[in-house]
């Protein structure tokens, strides 16, 4: 099963990627997180993608394409994954979709998590995320027992470097112009499916499971 999840920064395409991971048992593999992992450990690529993340611009296909082939291309992707901020740009999705052709493979599902502009900002000013194994909070919708601390591994919880509300309306900008087109380009091939992300989290994700079958 090979699932694509678009939607608006913040939309709680993370969220729902990583319920979906836990139920189909296939890996979920996030750009933004991969990013994340590579700044913290000081890498070149961090150092080149943290400027693009930091001012609330996509990382360049050039340094993004390649590095999701090669994390699709590993092991434990065999039995499909769900992608969860890739691609974000048609050249992206058409990189995608000629690695998978010349495989005689395809986009089972192109999950749309539908939240309007008006929400996005609360949503990005609550998320709380744990550095050290990734679950991610919201300090009104999702929170934590203790405050601050996860609720998984104890971690003390951070707000991300891009949720600050000015980086946001640029991320949204982007969204707009450069990975809203996808939705109209997964329509085309019959894959598009979408959900009213604005319900609770469980009613999002029984909303998800009905499309992917139980
Ligand atoms: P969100 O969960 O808010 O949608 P992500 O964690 O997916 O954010 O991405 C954070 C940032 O990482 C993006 O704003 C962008 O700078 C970069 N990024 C992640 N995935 C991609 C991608 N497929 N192409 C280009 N940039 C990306
Ligand atoms: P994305 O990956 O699309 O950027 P996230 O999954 O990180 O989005 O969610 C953004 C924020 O909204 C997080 O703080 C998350 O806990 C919260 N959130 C996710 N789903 C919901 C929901 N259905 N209702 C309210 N808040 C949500
Ligand atoms: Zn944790």
């Amino acid at each position: 099963m090979k699932i694509i999840m678009l939607g608006a920064p913040g939309a709680g395409k993370g969220t729902q990627a990583k319920k979906i991971a836990d139920k189909y048992q296939i890996p979920h593999v996030s750009t933004g997180d991969i990013f994340r992992a590579n700044i913290k450990n000081g890498t070149e690529l961090g150092k080149k993608a943290k400027t693009y993340m930091d001012a609330g611009q996509l990382v360049p296909d050039e340094l993004t394409v390649d590095l999701l082939m090669d994390r699709i291309s590993q092991a434990d992707c065999a039995n499909g994954y769900v992608l969860d901020g890739f691609p974000r740009t048609i050249p992206q999705a058409e990189c995608l979709e000629k690695a998978l052709s010349g495989r005689n493979d395809a986009v089972d599902f192109a999950i749309n998590v539908e939240v309007p502009d008006e929400n996005i900002v609360a949503r990005m000013s609550g998320r709380r995320a744990c550095p050290a194994c990734g679950a991610t909070y919201h300090i009104v919708h999702i929170p934590t027992k203790v405050e601050g601390i996860c609720d998984r591994c104890g971690g003390e919880l951070a707000l991300r470097d891009d949720d600050k509300p000015e980086t946001v309306k640029n991320r949204l900008s982007v969204y707009h112009t450069q990975t809203k087109p996808l939705i109209q380009f997964y329509g085309d091939k019959k894959v598009l499916h979408e959900v009213d992300g604005t319900q609770e989290m469980e009613k999002v994700f029984a909303d998800i499971v009905k499309v992917l079958g139980e």
